[in-house]
């Protein structure tokens, strides 16, 4: 490699990006990366907090967090400070061997998860993963006994041939099928439709795998009692439930995991919890944990397995990201300052506005029109990131280190949008 070559690898994103304007990478980004995203709506350079700039050096408040992942907001010192410790002191072993950050970064999600002893953790680097090795447990649980699987229609479990079974939009599935598992979907929330599905031949049943607050789909929470109706059905049949927190885990909706609020899980013991998202504070990771010992032990030595899974530096965010949420005190400063913000905008009483939905930082805003899109471009040309997630949805889930002004600038861009979709 000419000293050229090796000068420019070790440039670092900053340098490389003051060598170009959003415009020219963006036309870059379409030679060289496959389009199954589209064209990207910036290309981002740098951030700080809840702030991101990008290559032409224009400010965003990010309210999406990288789709709910960034918890401590952007380039936060401690969980920097961690990862490169980590990376400068031992980066990666394979799990043929441990390293004292995974064991503690496990040891850490049983406690927060308040597992009963005998739960296990197992690492891997996304949420889809953590659906894959969840559907594995489903598969050793069934033993060929079993064949029935059940999830809710406008779920989203991923995007593999496996999590994409438990999806639910044609338009992912249908192209690749047939995939892996063989799945029925509920009606999303109709406790007499679930009570139906296990009615009959309810012990042929696997597994129910429920986001409790559904995400993708535009944030819906399940309804009270729902959670704890399938907990009674899938105890009575011998099946597991399965709890998708990926987006909804790690503090997000200001408990640590969504099922912990008495309204929405009251009270209950899931048999697996899959966490990724927010898990990192923007490293990538995600986890199963297996609740009991009976579970834990249903994927055997040999039974599965990952090069990257729970390397050292992804456990040294993992104990970053969840210490600093403790130390500060984000979990009740996620609950309180969502509940007021949901409130802030549902007050507005805007004509465009239907509905505010969510519980902590996940927030659906329930439009009157088709016209999330329209409001997600208008509030990027403002400087404000949102996210369209259905086509009458806005989605919000920042970083929980957003404070209520920051939050008003969200509030203010509402409250001057046009009143008809007509004017947008
Ligand atoms: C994002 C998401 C996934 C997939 O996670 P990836 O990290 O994108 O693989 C699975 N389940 C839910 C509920 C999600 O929101």
């Amino acid at each position: 490699m000419s000293a050229d070559l090796t000068s420019a690898a070790l440039t670092t994103t900053a340098a490389l990006a003051a060598g170009g304007s959003v415009a020219s990478w963006t036309d870059r980004y379409t030679h060289a990366v496959m389009d199954t995203f589209g064209p990207p709506q910036r290309v981002l350079v740098r951030g700080d907090g809840v702030w991101v700039w990008d290559a032409d050096g224009r400010r965003y408040l990010d309210l999406l967090g990288g789709i709910a992942v960034n918890a401590l907001g952007h380039a936060h010192p401690t969980l920097t400070a961690a990862i490169s410790a980590q990376l400068g002191t031992l980066g990666h072993v394979s799990n043929f061997f441990a390293s004292p950050t995974q064991i503690a970064a496990a040891e850490k999600l049983l406690e927060v998860a308040r597992a009963p002893e005998g739960s296990r953790v197992f690492f891997t680097n996304s949420g889809t993963e953590a659906l894959e090795a969840a559907l594995k447990v489903t598969r050793r649980h069934s033993a060929g006994r079993r064949p029935r699987l059940l999830a809710l229609e406008h779920a989203f479990h991923g995007r593999s041939l496996g999590a994409l079974s438990l999806t639910y939009k044609a338009a992912y599935r249908e192209p690749f099928e047939p995939l892996a598992s063989q799945v029925e979907f509920l009606p999303f929330g109709d406790s007499a439709a679930l009570r139906a599905a296990f009615e009959t031949d309810g012990d042929q049943i696997a597994a129910l795998v429920l986001e409790p607050v559904q995400g993708e789909s535009g944030v819906h929470p399940l309804p009270a009692g729902y959670l704890a109706l399938a907990r009674e059905l899938t105890t009575r049949h011998g099946a597991l439930l399965v709890l998708d927190e990926v987006q909804s885990g790690m503090g997000r909706t200001g408990r640590w995991f969504a099922y912990q609020h008495e309204h929405l899980g009251g009270g209950i013991v899931p048999d697996v919890v899959t966490v990724a998202k927010g898990l990192g504070g923007g490293f990538p990771v995600g986890a199963l944990i297996a609740f009991g010992p009976q579970v834990a032990g249903l994927l055997g030595r040999g039974q599965h397995g990952t090069t990257f899974g729970g390397n050292p530096v992804a456990g040294a965010a993992v104990l970053a990201t969840i210490g600093v949420i403790e130390r500060d005190g984000l979990l009740a400063h996620v609950g309180e300052l969502g509940a007021r913000l949901r409130a802030r905008i549902a007050g507005l009483g805007h004509p465009l506005v239907h509905e505010v939905r969510g519980e902590g930082l996940l927030i659906g805003i329930e439009l009157t029109a088709p016209v999330a899109a329209a409001v997600a471009a208008r509030a990027l040309t403002s400087g404000i990131i949102v996210n369209a997630c259905t086509a009458t949805t806005l989605r919000i889930a920042p970083p929980y280190v957003l404070t209520d002004a920051d939050a008003e600038l969200f509030v203010d861009l509402l409250a001057h949008l046009p009143a008809t979709p007509e004017e947008l």
